[in-house]
């Protein structure tokens, strides 16, 4: 047994043998010349693969074929891993399941090295140095968990169980981590969503009643994005069809500051100003009405609302919205004429990340009205909607949950009432921490997520966890907020558990270990249930083991838990909705929003005016690079190898006028941090703007690969929360970006 051993000193099987001897790196880039070629190429191009020669279990010698579900994001494709003799070698894209459509990203095929990273966590562990040293011992599971339920039982019996915060990321064993929260009795529920689609989902909800429509590629003949870059930021299935779009000859139209890989494939990229968007489309909307091009028989029988909008968007002309977004109003004027005149195969695209600024809200309301104008809902090459998956499967029976009468820590709903619960708003529950009211938060219990990299100004989040009296952490890889826990409890790779089943479409699917867990770890499924007993909550978790979870999902579908492990996936009872299927208060779509009405906020758009830089300023802008997902897979090898940090985005006009070269370090700094790395001189950016890609600056030293490498945007964000959606406003941080020659430190 180690003690006070480092974090990144505990000891590891001979992972790096595997490296040298089994798996260079010249031959996963043959083997995935796919990969290689989205870094070096800059352009689309996926790993085949086919379902044959499946087997039901992994564990027969010889080579087999284990098909299961991909965990490198949340997208979920299915996968197909060729295991030789206990060892898995290869995943591929599963053709059965319509996420993957038989192919992987980078990050899917990449898999591999989250298995074999010499640095995931590999048993429990307790902390004995300072927080933040990195000092742990290996405790066994018994231990890990006693003083896990113990810390959670005193916070509980003297401070009541409201000063518990549970977050968690969006992943399959989800529900059964809200079953915890709920069964303890906190409300402080902590999602990323804040931080990622709020705003986009809570319009289209109020629009709609549908949080998050999908496009109809296949029939669509135009698609304007605001900023959504799915070459880059990769939803496998969505990515695909994107590019099937394009090859074929439909127009993209990308309004993006940054020429981004998206961009790339577009018809038309317009480089407009951050934080316009809003005017851009609202003087869509002026356009669409004025000129009548807009769907009247959709709207007479479909909508609400449409009087005051057309009153609300009077004043946007094409010319008001050029002097704000930089984008010609006869182009503008031009766009709004071609997207109407593509309808209903046109489609104005939800997107997706879009907390970017306060006014992102009115600017998704916006996006989800101009669709309704022009009539595409449910229409062919239109905006579909898309009902609640996993209602057709089953669940376990248990206890109803406690009452819980204390506020959140968020501001949801007395702050935010308008913030559905299960969104949170999560940089609030930090600020919380930091002022003690409405109370103060004392133990976090954190479920592979990472605040310390995701919430913005870092050194605060850094202080809040720093003063909690109790901090957990379930993960696979010692993330930075793992580095500061007292106790981290680690949990198998998606390649080595089972999990709760994965709906695609119409089919579910199971994902199953690949091979047996290397390590000393559990499944989330099994670290619940166990945590959960300890805190004398046995009865929300009635399963001996993952298996009953996943047979108890099964039973109304109609297939046995065998017939599912030999097979891989099982077929849906098809489920028949009202083809508009309108969620919404008056059952139509709402261009005047009673919630919003209800609420005392304007019911229709209107023009937000975002701030902006003063001179000397940029905009800083955050997005994704096509080889990571958000902050958890910058210690991978073979993705690292790819894309190994996060140079600074900066125009070369701009750089040439500070004095800066390609390559060259630069110190960027905003009002509450300040960054070394180094500038990417390019002319595919705005003037005004910089650009840092998210998930690099690690703080945990026991992530050896990617440690000390790139720079953090958490340091430099401000922050800034929309009331109305809970969403941060990441674009709304301005900064200095200068050479850095030396003698000053980050
Ligand atoms: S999009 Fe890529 S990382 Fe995400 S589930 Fe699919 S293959 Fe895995």
């Amino acid at each position: 047994m180690a003690k006070d051993k480092h974090i990144a000193d505990l000891p590891s099987i001979g992972e790096s043998f595997f490296w040298r001897k089994e798996f260079s790196r010249r031959q996963f880039l043959i083997g995935s010349g796919a990969v290689f070629s989205w870094a070096m190429l800059q352009k689309m191009s996926f790993a085949g693969g086919k379902a044959e020669e499946t087997t039901a279990t992994a564990a027969k010698k010889g080579v087999n074929k284990v098909p299961s579900v991909c965990e490198m994001c949340v997208w979920r494709c299915g996968i197909i891993a060729t295991v030789e003799d206990g060892m898995v070698k290869k995943l591929e894209g599963n053709p059965e399941n319509i996420n993957s459509r038989g192919k992987l990203c980078p990050r899917g095929n990449a898999g591999i090295k989250l298995l074999y990273d010499p640095d995931r966590l590999k048993f429990p562990m307790i902390r004995v140095g300072e927080r933040g040293s990195g000092k742990f011992r290996r405790v066994s599971w018994k231990e890990a968990l006693d003083f896990t339920a113990e810390q959670m039982q005193r916070i509980k019996e003297q401070y009541g169980p409201e000063a518990m915060i549970m977050s968690s990321t969006h992943n399959l064993t989800q529900p059964y981590f809200e079953n915890l929260l709920k069964a303890y009795g906190t409300p402080n529920y902590g999602t990323q969503r804040s931080l990622c689609f709020n705003a986009m989902t809570i319009a289209f909800l109020f629009t709609y009643g549908v949080a998050q429509p999908v496009v109809d590629y296949e029939n669509c003949k135009y698609i304007i994005y605001a900023g959504r870059n799915l070459a880059e930021a990769i939803s496998n299935s969505e990515t695909q069809r994107m590019m099937d779009f394009a090859a074929r000859g439909g127009k993209i139209v990308m309004l993006d500051p940054r020429f981004t890989i998206t961009a790339s494939k577009a018809a038309e990229w317009l480089p407009i100003r951050p934080g316009t968007d809003l005017a851009f489309f609202l003087a869509m909307g002026h356009v669409i009405i004025k000129e009548k091009l807009y769907n009247q028989e959709f709207i007479q029988q479909h909508t609400v609302g449409f009087e005051e909008f057309a009153k609300a968007v009077e004043p946007y002309s094409p010319e008001w919205a050029a002097q704000r977004c930089d984008i010609p109003a006869e182009t503008i004027r031009r766009i709004a004429r071609e997207f109407a005149a593509a309808a209903p195969a046109a489609v104005v695209h939800p997107n997706w990340r879009t907390s970017n600024f306060v006014n992102s809200f009115q600017t998704e309301r916006t996006v989800a009205i101009l669709n309704a104008l022009v009539g595409n809902w449910a229409a062919p090459g239109g905006l579909q909607p898309v009902p609640e998956e996993g209602s057709a499967l089953g669940s376990l029976p248990q206890p109803p949950y406690p009452t819980v009468t204390a506020p959140r820590l968020d501001g949801v709903p007395w702050k935010h009432p308008l913030v559905p619960l299960k969104y949170g708003v999560i940089q609030d529950i930090r600020d919380a921490l930091l002022t003690g009211e409405p109370y103060q938060g004392k133990g976090w219990l954190v479920y592979r997520q990472n605040p310390l990299m995701s919430i913005p100004e870092r050194r605060k989040t850094l202080t809040a966890l720093k003063n909690l009296d109790f901090l957990a952490v379930i993960d696979v890889i010692p993330n930075d907020t793992a580095y500061y826990a007292d106790v981290i409890l680690p949990e198998s790779t998606y390649l080595e558990r089972w999990d709760p089943l994965s709906v695609a479409g119409n089919r579910v699917f199971l994902r199953r270990p690949a091979v047996e867990p290397l390590y000393d770890t559990k499944s989330g499924l099994m670290i619940l249930k166990e945590l959960g007993e300890r805190l004398g909550l046995g009865d929300y978790f009635p399963y001996q083991d993952e298996r009953d979870v996943i047979k108890a999902q099964l039973a109304p579908v109609g297939i046995s838990f065998e017939e599912l492990l030999e097979k891989g996936w099982a077929e849906l009872q098809e489920e028949h909705h009202d083809p508009y299927y309108l969620q919404t208060a008056s059952n139509k779509i709402e261009i005047s929003s009673s919630t919003l009405a209800n609420s005392g906020e304007n019911p229709v758009p209107a023009w937000q005016e975002p701030p902006a830089p003063p001179v000397g300023k940029f905009y800083l802008l955050s997005g994704k690079v096509a080889q990571h997902t958000q902050f958890s897979t910058q210690n991978n090898l073979w993705l690292s190898l790819l894309t190994p940090d996060n140079p600074v985005w900066i125009n070369a006009e701009a750089a040439k006028q500070l004095g800066i070269k390609d390559g060259q370090p630069v110190i960027v700094e905003s009002p509450v941090g300040k960054v070394i790395n180094k500038a990417y001189v390019t002319e595919g950016i705005r003037p005004d703007c910089v650009f840092m890609a998210a998930g690099f600056g690690h703080l945990s030293k026991a992530l050896k690969t990617t440690y000390g490498k790139g720079a953090s945007n958490s340091s430099l964000h401000e922050t800034h929360t929309d009331p109305v959606t809970g969403c941060q406003a990441l674009s709304e941080t301005f900064v200095t970006v200068r050479p850095y020659l030396g003698g000053e430190s980050a």
